[in-house]
C-alpha cells in the first residue's frame, strides 16, 4: 500500500526540511502531493482543501507559511489558539481558522469568537449550546461532525452507528448547518476502511466535505475522496510536546 514505506520517508524528508526552517518548501511539496494525488483519482486538486496543522508552532514559525499564500490553519486547543491567532488575524486577511480538537461547552464562547469551521462537533449538550452561541452573536460558522471510525474508547467523536441519528438530531433539532464530517482512525491501522466509511456515512446523509488525511495519510485520504487534508508536521516538522 501506498501509505507504508515511501510516505513515511517523504515525511522524514520534510522534517529535515524544516529544521533548516523551510516550511515554505514543505508546504509547496506536500501541495504538489496533494495535486498529484487528486490527479491520481480523476479529481480535480481545487478540491481539496489543505488546512495547514499549526498547533504548538509560534507565530514566527507560521508567518512565513501564511506570506507564500497559506490562508487555511488547524488548531487543537481553543487557549492556544486564542494567544496566537487574533495578531495574526489582524496583520493578515482572509485567514480561515479550523478546530480540530475537542471543544468543551465552557470554551464555546471563545472558540465561535475566534474560529471559522469546527470540525469537532460530536455530542448533543454542544450541538445546543454552540447553536445558542452562533444566534446569540449571529454567526454562523461551519460545522464537521468527528466521527470515531474505530469505536476507540479514549477518542472523541460520534460511533458509526449512532451517526445518522446524530446528524438528524443536529439538523432537525438545533437546525445547525453541518457542512463536513471528520475523522482520526486509529493510530496503527491501515486508515483506508476509515476513510471509507467516513465517506458512506456522509454520503448517504447527503453531506458533501471529508476531513480527513495527516501527515503519514493524505494521499491516501485524497484518493479516498477527502476535501479537507489535515496536515502538521509534514510542514511544520515536528511538535516540541
Ligand atoms: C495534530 C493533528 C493533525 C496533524 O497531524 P500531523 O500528523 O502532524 O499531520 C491532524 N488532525 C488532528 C485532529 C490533529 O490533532
Amino acid at each position: 500500500m501506498r501509505y507504508t514505506s515511501d510516505i513515511n520517508v517523504f515525511v522524514r524528508v520534510c522534517a529535515k526540511m524544516t529544521d533548516k526552517n523551510s516550511a515554505v518548501q514543505a508546504l509547496t511539496l506536500v501541495k504538489q502531493k496533494i495535486s498529484e494525488a487528486a490527479e491520481n483519482a480523476g479529481r480535480s486538486p481545487l478540491d481539496v482543501e489543505l488546512v495547514t496543522v499549526s498547533k504548538t508552532h509560534r507565530p514566527e514559525k507560521i508567518t512565513p507559511v501564511i506570506e507564500a499564500g497559506q490562508r487555511v490553519f488547524g488548531e487543537n486547543r481553543v487557549q492556544e489558539a486564542l494567544q496566537k491567532w487574533p495578531p495574526l488575524k489582524d496583520q493578515y486577511s482572509n485567514l480561515e481558522l479550523h478546530l480540530i480538537g475537542p471543544l468543551q461547552t465552557n470554551k464555546v464562547k471563545d472558540a465561535v469568537g475566534l474560529f471559522d469551521v469546527i470540525q469537532t462537533l460530536d455530542r448533543p449538550k454542544l450541538a445546543r449550546v454552540l447553536a445558542n452561541e452562533m444566534t446569540a452573536r449571529d454567526k454562523l460558522l461551519e460545522l464537521f461532525i468527528q466521527i470515531n471510525t474505530g469505536c476507540e474508547v479514549q477518542k472523541a467523536g460520534v460511533l458509526p452507528d449512532s451517526a445518522d441519528d446524530f446528524i438528524a438530531m443536529c439538523q432537525r433539532d438545533y437546525e445547525l448547518k453541518i457542512t463536513g464530517l471528520m475523522c482520526i482512525p486509529p493510530f496503527s491501522e491501515n486508515p483506508l476502511p476509515h476513510f471509507t466509511l467516513l465517506k458512506e456515512i456522509a454520503k448517504r446523509n447527503g453531506i458533501s466535505a471529508l476531513s480527513m488525511g495527516m501527515s503519514s495519510d493524505f494521499e491516501v485520504a485524497v484518493e479516498a475522496g477527502a476535501t479537507h487534508v489535515r496536515v502538521g508536521s509534514a510542514i511544520f516538522g515536528a511538535r516540541g510536546f
